[in-house]
């Protein structure tokens, strides 16, 4: 199949294509305090297609462009409906280098009038120091308007400690290879109790995602790891599903 192809006909009328929303914990307040919008491609012949797939895909030929004002117009939607929470949504290093998407992301949000301070943009993996050089202002854009800027991945790439002497990000997401059996590897213990310590004294927060069982959440806490993200709390939901889960969240 020509991933290219079909996702450009699935972008013209997005009926395959659809939003999940994964819950972000907080420990300080114990609630759900965000959501992670996750796209979804379910291809009319060939069923669901992992977005670790056709992403990569979308960012050569340049479709992550409109993919991302599709998150995006979703994520608004949510938050439309949801007055207490917010949205993290995953940025493409790739869309720096178009002209425009910076200001098609801000007049989205005015659309729907969702102010910035719900806003977190993810930047996502392979972020290079070279896409700093060019990215740089458009993060700046992000943050001097009020947008929590995260690096995401962190423990995924060599260059993670280079990129934060590279720029100021207000969170940074540390990747599930770091984090799942943090409780019972000895490695992971050492370098995540002093990750979130050294983020912390850089006046960053942390974030820990693929959080499976109740030992690596616990560790976690004990870390002071300021949220949680992971199938322990749930896998990313579809709309209606993650309200619901809200809803018994809260309650129970
Ligand atoms: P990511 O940004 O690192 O997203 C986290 C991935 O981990 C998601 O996979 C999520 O479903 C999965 N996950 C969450 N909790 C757990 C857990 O406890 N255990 C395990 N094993 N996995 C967990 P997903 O949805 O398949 O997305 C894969 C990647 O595709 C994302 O990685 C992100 O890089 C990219 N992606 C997804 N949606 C978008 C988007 O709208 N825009 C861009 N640019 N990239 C996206
Ligand atoms: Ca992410
Ligand atoms: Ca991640
Ligand atoms: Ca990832």
């Amino acid at each position: 199949m020509d991933i290219s192809n079909e996702l450009t006909i699935a972008l013209a009328k997005p009926e395959h294509l659809s939003v999940h929303y994964q819950p972000i914990y907080c420990v300080k307040n114990s609630e759900i305090h965000s959501f992670e919008s996750l796209v979804r491609w379910n291809h009319q012949t060939h069923g669901y297609i992992s977005p670790d797939l056709f992403i990569p895909q979308s960012e050569k030929d340049g479709s992550i462009y409109a993919l991302s004002l599709f998150v995006l117009h979703e994520t608004c939607e949510m938050l439309k409906h949801h007055s207490d929470i917010k949205a993290s949504i995953n940025i493409s290093p790739s869309l720096f280098k178009t002209d425009g998407f910076f200001s098609d992301f801000i007049n989205t949000l005015k659309s729907y009038a969702i102010p910035t301070s719900r806003i977190e943009v993810e930047i996502t993996e392979n972020l290079t120091i070279e896409h700093l050089k060019y990215g740089k202002h458009h993060l700046d854009h992000f943050k001097n308007i009020g947008i929590t800027v995260s690096m995401d991945d962190f423990g995924d790439g060599l260059a993670n400690f280079v990129q934060l002497l590279n720029y100021p990000f207000d969170k940074i997401k540390v990747d599930k290879q770091l984090v799942q059996d943090v409780s019972r590897n000895s490695c992971k213990y050492s370098i995540l109790k002093h990750l979130i310590k050294l983020s912390h004294d850089m006046g960053m927060q942390v974030t820990a995602e693929g959080v499976e069982t109740i030992e690596d959440f616990k560790t976690l806490v004990g870390f002071k790891c300021d949220y949680i993200q992971g199938f322990l709390i749930s896998k990313a939901l579809p709309k209606k599903q993650f309200f619901d889960f809200l809803t018994h969240f809260s309650t129970r």
